[in-house]
């Protein structure tokens, strides 16, 4: 595996404004966010910035730009769109990323920075802010949109509780692996579930059920559960 990892899925389509002026940093963000499946829009000022602010999904933005003060351009795309905006900073600017982030800015990331993280932090604030919608996770027969919260079967539409939905998004994170049911627990309730485990097989058994095909989640006996192939 790759560093992007194969849990890209999320990214692909979402429209990144890279504001940076360092054309090699520059680069390789269009160069990495593309292959993640990103429409990258290059600025390499806060003008050209502001003339794509609007068109963007997320915004990843270098507060060192030569035109405006990073901040004060954080605070006026702030203004006209409500995309996450992520700031890039060096490590050692602590009272930019502080102002940054009070002038709207969800999240930073410090130079030099893993690729790997970045995308992290990208899909998270994507989700926290509620803009995945429309990023439709496919796998076989199932079409899941994580934002949206809206599964379909073979193209039909099949309404799920929260529950079942978080435990379905948990296998769909990772389609290819055993998902064991400690980690279902984990990531589906908000806290450690001291109950009884048989809780999920209940969750478990309708999700199933609903989605109409029993085999579309197999159980990989004493170890979890994984979505088919097929
Ligand atoms: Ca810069």
């Amino acid at each position: 595996m790759n560093e992007l990892g194969a849990v890209t899925e999320d990214l692909v389509g979402v429209r990144v404004l890279v504001v940076e002026d360092d054309p090699s940093i520059a680069e390789q963000l269009a160069r990495g966010l593309g292959r993640a499946g990103c429409h990258v829009t290059a600025a390499r000022t806060g003008a050209e910035a502001e003339r794509h602010v609007t068109d963007a999904d997320l915004i990843l933005l270098d507060l060192g730009l030569p035109d405006i003060d990073g901040v004060a351009l954080c605070t006026q795309m702030r203004a006209r769109s409500d995309a996450p905006i992520i700031v890039v900073t060096a490590r050692e600017a602590e009272p930019d990323r502080v102002s940054a982030l009070d002038a709207g800015a969800d999240d930073y990331v410090s130079k030099p920075f893993g690729f790997a993280e970045l995308l992290a932090r990208m899909r998270a604030v994507l989700r926290r802010t509620g803009r995945a919608e429309g990023n439709v996770v496919r796998h076989g027969r199932l079409a899941v949109d994580l934002g949206a919260r809206k599964v379909e079967v073979a193209g039909d539409p099949v309404t799920l509780t929260a529950k079942e939905f978080d435990i379905l998004a948990c296998l769909l994170a990772d389609p290819t692996r055993v998902v064991s049911r400690e980690e279902i627990f984990d990531r589906a309730w908000d806290e450690h579930w001291y109950g009884p485990t048989k809780v999920l097989d209940v969750h478990m058994a309708a999700l199933r059920r609903k989605l109409g095909d029993s085999s579309l989640i197999e159980t990989v006996y004493g170890r979890g559960f994984r979505l088919s192939a097929s």
